[in-house]
């Protein structure tokens, strides 16, 4: 099969839908690869690069769309690129349509075959191409967090890891799944003293099992999420209950009784946030203040580091991307339960239910 790979068009969207070891797993498996010119130069990936990789360069988006039966990209398309899709072809990407009509639409109208990472499940019930991104996210959270507790960032003043007569930053994680139980490997690492809370106790057993004492675990009442937040330097939020908005679990009064200079990072912002005080924030202006304490609500976290996302996303695509090349998507989805999950759009209908029911379209 022929795969494209456009440039992605969002601002400030640097990753790419393949990385030049991915194309060249492609290549080896008898697939040609169509690479915009540039799709990767911002992250360290030149056009030699994917011409040492065996792809061929294409000078525009136009060329790779009208050559490619399938397009792999990163995030979803923007209308010009919808109206380039066709019927024949096979759009792998992000495309979060529950929330998006319009998008919905273009795609439907386009006839295209639209698979969605978002909804691509695994064994475990998990999404296994949303691990990744939250995965940088933890990790990113307690390299912003500790950055932001630093005096001219705003913060109190506070090295996590404290010195040799000096105690170690405490780091309060609410949530332990994937962004959770990743920062509190970081936070763990640079010798701060974590706490993690969750309402799931297999989540906690698990994180008692990983860290051998080395991190608190506790249930997540309200009264426990308050007394660990109130002795906090740095609040972790990486909650998410599946399909609906992050629960308020930090009061506005909370907040205002906090250290001043203690730092908040609220990961899941992108469901809305778990503090009361979160509103979201970009790359460009991340933090603001409240009642002295600092926020950081920055709903894209992956991007500021999309060399190392872009290779991880890749870690988790490649497979399935592989199975699309090489049988079709009728036949790979046939074969792949969990590919088949990905299916949003299909031949001018929406067929994944719950995305169909969210727009209060048929299925
Ligand atoms: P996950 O499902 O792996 O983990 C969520 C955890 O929250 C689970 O362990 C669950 O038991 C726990 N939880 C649910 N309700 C709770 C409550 N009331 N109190 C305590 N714990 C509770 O999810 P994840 O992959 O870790 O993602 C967490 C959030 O981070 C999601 O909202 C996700 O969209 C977001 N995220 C944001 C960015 C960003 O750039 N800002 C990037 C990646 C992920």
């Amino acid at each position: 099969m022929r795969v494209g790979v456009p440039k992605e068009v969002k601002v400030h969207e640097y990753r790419v839908g393949l990385v030049p070891g991915s194309v060249r797993e492609l290549v080896l498996q008898g697939h040609e690869v169509v690479v915009e010119t540039g799709a990767g130069a911002a992250i360290g990936f030149p056009d030699e690069a994917y011409l040492a990789a065996g792809a061929r360069i294409a000078p525009d988006a136009a060329t790779v769309f009208a050559e490619a039966g399938l397009i792999v990209k990163v995030k979803e398309p923007q209308p010009f690129e919808w109206a380039r899709l066709k019927p024949d072809q096979v759009l792998f990407t992000y495309l979060h349509l529950a929330p998006d009509p319009e998008q919905t639409r273009g795609l439907m109208q386009s006839g295209c075959t639209a698979i969605a990472y978002e909804t691509v499940t695994d064994a475990q019930g998990g999404l296994p191409l949303l691990a990744p991104m939250s995965e940088v996210a933890g990790r990113m959270a307690v390299q912003v967090g500790a950055r932001c507790l630093e005096k001219e960032a705003g913060g109190a003043g506070i090295l996590l890891s404290g010195v040799p007569g000096v105690p170690s930053g405490r780091v309060a994680i609410i949530g332990g799944g994937v962004v959770g139980s990743n920062a509190a490997r970081i936070a763990a690492g640079m010798r701060a003293h974590v706490t993690v809370l969750d309402r799931n106790p297999r989540v906690l057993n698990a994180l008692d099992v990983e860290f051998n004492g080395m991190v608190d675990t506790l249930f997540a009442t309200r009264d426990a999420v308050e007394r660990t937040v109130l002795d906090a330097d740095l609040v972790i939020g990486a909650v998410l209950v599946p399909g609906a908005a992050a629960p308020r679990l930090v009061s506005r009064e909370t907040v205002a009784r906090m250290r001043p200079g203690s730092v908040m990072v609220d990961v899941a912002i992108d469901q809305g946030g778990c503090f009361e005080t979160s509103r979201p924030t970009t790359h460009a202006a991340p933090t603001y203040v409240v009642d002295g304490v600092v926020h950081y609500c920055v709903t894209n976290m992956p991007g500021a580091v999309a060399r190392t996302s872009a290779v991880a996303l890749n870690n988790a695509t490649l497979p399935f991307t592989l199975q699309i090349a090489e049988k079709g998507w009728k036949r790979a989805t046939a074969e792949n339960p969990h590919l088949a999950a990905g299916v949003n759009v299909q031949g001018g209908a929406v067929t994944h239910p719950a995305v169909a029911a969210a727009l209060g379209l048929p299925c």
